[in-house]
């Protein structure tokens, strides 16, 4: 088999974790319900390892340039990482990002588990400053749902200066937009729910690390907790994976074009949009509006969650758990694979409408 390093994204995506080619294999991995596996092996119980897991895991991590662990979700992904972390140790988080994380942390700081320090994504002078006594920082980029841009580079080395450990969360960039452990990162954390399955039918996540013993504590977390992936969910992720770079392709070139429209709608005060990906995220005056633009739309569907190969928008403020930064008319677009003139056509009709409701 020839090595990651020879090959392309495009063709990892399609060609890892696949049988062997030889005769009568099947071209995929099959879906394995088991729930035992007969003794002397590696595998043993179905808790502990699955072939379909497998498969997944083996083509999430070419991608990523590591060696990846399946789980039963994005959460339980971050459960296992924040587990790392020693009593009474200090975790540096993003101020604003995805609320289940900002939940977790929460929670484990409540009960005396953890101290965190919250910064701004953006202010890189105060992520310095913070890791200085920290054993973990968490970094998401770009963020949910501001779409703000970490400085990797320069908190990974202030962090291994200190001797914290560096985790991304890298759902919104995926390893076709960045690979985090290249940039010096010692983990990477996936919600595979989202742009790695890619058709809003699955709940999955996924850690990725470099080093083999932080693999080998993690997979211990997992066996003994139990927070393992449905076999049918592993493999209609890696299904999904087969055409990320494809999905990608199309959602992000109709983001380029759907940020450039929005920034000359009179409706929008300001687009956030990193300059790749397939998320945007529009300011509206104010909640009133930003509501009246998602009942609005015929086409892209008002829903949480992002990632699909479908168009969907939501005002994450409508959520109380949002950090207190995000603007309340924030509207976060989550672009899919459609024609994109349909998509505008929607969406200017949308905010059209928001607008002279507003003003009547
Ligand atoms: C959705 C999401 C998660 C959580 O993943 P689930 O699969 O919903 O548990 C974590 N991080 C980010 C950035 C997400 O968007």
């Amino acid at each position: 088999m020839e090595s990651s390093d020879d090959l392309r994204p495009a063709t990892i995506a399609v060609h890892s974790g696949r049988p062997p080619h030889d005769p009568d294999q099947p071209l995929n991995q099959p879906i394995t319900m088991a729930s035992t596996f007969v003794a002397g092996g590696g595998r043993e119980y179905g808790r502990w390892g699955n072939p379909t897991w497998q498969a997944f895991e083996e083509a999430l991590g070419r991608l990523e340039g590591g060696r990846a662990l399946a789980f039963s979700s994005g959460l339980a992904a971050v459960d296992v990482v924040l587990d790392l972390v020693a009593n009474g140790e200090k975790v540096v988080a993003p101020s604003a990002c995805y609320n289940g994380t900002l939940l977790q942390l929460a929670d484990l700081e409540a009960r005396g588990r953890v101290s965190t320090t919250l910064v701004p994504v953006t202010d890189t002078a105060a992520w310095v400053e913070a890791c200085e006594d920290a054993a973990l920082v968490w970094l998401e980029t770009p963020s949910n749902p501001m779409l703000d841009v970490s400085d990797v580079p320069a908190i990974v080395a202030a962090a291994h200066a200190a001797g914290a450990r560096v985790v991304v969360d890298n759902t919104f960039a995926t390893p076709l937009g960045q690979q985090p452990l290249a940039l010096g990162a010692d983990l990477v954390v996936h919600s595979a729910t989202k742009y790695l399955a890619g058709h809003s039918d699955v709940l999955m996540g996924a850690v990725v690390v470099a080093d083999e013993q932080i693999w080998t504590v993690l997979k211990g977390r997992r066996d003994l907790l139990g927070a393992v992936p449905g076999t049918l969910e592993a493999w209609l992720a890696l299904r999904g994976l087969r055409t990320l770079p494809l999905r990608l392709e199309r959602a992000s070139a109709n983001a380029a074009e759907l940020a450039r429209r929005l920034a000359e709608h009179p409706a929008v005060d300001r687009v956030r949009y990193p300059g790749s990906g397939a998320m945007v995220a529009i300011d509206l005056p104010d909640a009133a509006t930003a509501d009246a633009a998602t009942r609005a739309t015929r086409l892209w569907v008002h829903t949480t969650s992002l990632g699909g190969v479908e168009s969907t928008l939501e005002r994450r403020t409508r959520w109380a758990s949002e950090a207190p930064e995000v603007p309340q008319g924030l509207v976060r677009l989550s672009v899919g694979i459609e024609d994109v003139e349909d998509l505008w056509a929607d969406l200017a009709q949308a905010l059209d409408s928001a607008l002279a409701g507003n003003a009547g």
